[in-house]
């Protein structure tokens, strides 16, 4: 079961995924922790970072959890108040103990992950089991994520947007949770977002 938290400022979209053996929480931004502790208990949790910007990593410090999976391409913005823009957001860097730190890629059998470099080197997609894709800012219901802030590329952004429309027509079933605003499916994306057309 996939529960979403809405983040009050910026209106960023966490989730919660249920699994066997503890709680998969993506994208714990401002002022999520509360709701995720509620939730989760003393539960095992692993937590699953989608790119490294303040309004998705806002919270982590506020957790008790066993791993944060990132890129190794945004790995620095965890580590970083500047990169990450949390200085924006008016704070000091995330207290993380770097040891916890691992590449998204080691996940485990029931996620994929689809690098999507764009809106920052190291964005990714999560597919989970098959049937459920969280994209982060890199693609929105109608629109996609900007490539102008430090990091981002337009050129990435071109060849992830391709490489996810092929996803896309290849499963238009596929429902796609973002990290902004409502979810949604492929089959939606491919009418209705014009970065698709
Ligand atoms: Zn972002
Ligand atoms: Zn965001």
């Amino acid at each position: 079961m996939i529960r979403r938290i809405l983040s009050g400022r910026m209106e960023e979209n966490c989730y919660l995924i249920e699994e066997e053996n503890g709680t998969v929480v993506i994208d714990p931004g401002i002022g999520t922790a509360d709701r995720i502790i509620d939730f989760v208990g003393d539960k095992k949790l692993s937590i699953l970072i989608t790119h490294g910007h303040a309004d998705h990593i806002f919270d982590i410090d506020r957790l008790k959890y066993d791993r944060i999976f990132v890129h190794p391409l945004d790995r620095e913005r965890l580590l970083d108040a500047e990169k990450s823009l949390l200085n924006f957001f008016g704070r000091g860097p995330l207290r993380i103990d770097e040891s916890a730190i691992v590449d998204c890629l080691q996940i485990g059998e029931k996620w994929r992950v689809i690098h999507t470099p764009g809106h920052t080197p190291g964005s990714c997609c999560y597919l989970y089991d098959g049937g459920i894709l969280f994209t982060g800012d890199t693609v929105f219901m109608e629109s996609i994520g900007r490539t102008d802030l430090p990091g981002g590329s337009e050129d990435a952004m071109i060849d992830s947007l391709r490489l996810l429309k092929e996803i896309f027509e290849n499963g238009p079933d596929l429902k796609v949770f973002p990290g902004h605003g409502p979810g949604t499916d492929a089959r939606e994306i491919l009418i209705d977002n014009p970065f698709f057309r």
